[in-house]
């Protein structure tokens, strides 16, 4: 079952929107992210686009959050360049906001389909890379899918 709707964090979306509008420049630095820490801190980042595979913005963010002392996210999202608006996670990047993050929730959409939805809705029946290490403890499933 997907998580039940959930509030909109309107002023994250506005952090990275701002971002993507006065940072973003070139092909380098296309794409904005900002996520909301447990402690209520905002923290941004852009990406690094690289032919051999920079990080897509919502992944430097989780670096940029861990060197400033947040290692708990509990909301992200990410905002085009070129007023692009919301922009939905790529498959390597849902694949590590949830093995880093498995509560965390995502904003989605456009207009007034934006919405907040759980990490584990948008990667269900995920490969859990925690359960596959050799001194894994069998965890339960994170969501009820
Ligand atoms: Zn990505």
């Amino acid at each position: 079952m997907p998580t039940p709707p959930q509030p909109v964090d309107h002023e994250l979306i506005e952090a990275a929107a701002r971002i993507a509008r006065t940072r973003c420049r070139g092909d380098h630095h296309t794409m904005a992210s900002a996520a909301r820490a447990r402690d209520g801190r905002v923290i941004t980042g852009v990406n690094a686009y690289h032919f051999t595979g920079g990080p897509c913005a919502e992944l430097v963010v989780i670096g940029a959050a861990a060197a400033q002392g947040a290692y708990e996210l509990d909301t992200i999202v990410a905002v085009g360049d070129r007023d692009r608006g919301v922009v939905s996670p790529c498959g390597r990047c849902r694949q590590v906001l949830f093995d880093y993050f498995p509560a965390l929730n995502v904003i989605v959409g456009s207009g007034d389909r934006l919405r907040t939805v759980s990490i584990t809705d948008l990667l269900p029946e995920t490969y859990v890379w925690a359960d596959h290490q050799l001194d894994a403890e069998p965890t339960a499933p994170l969501s009820a899918g």
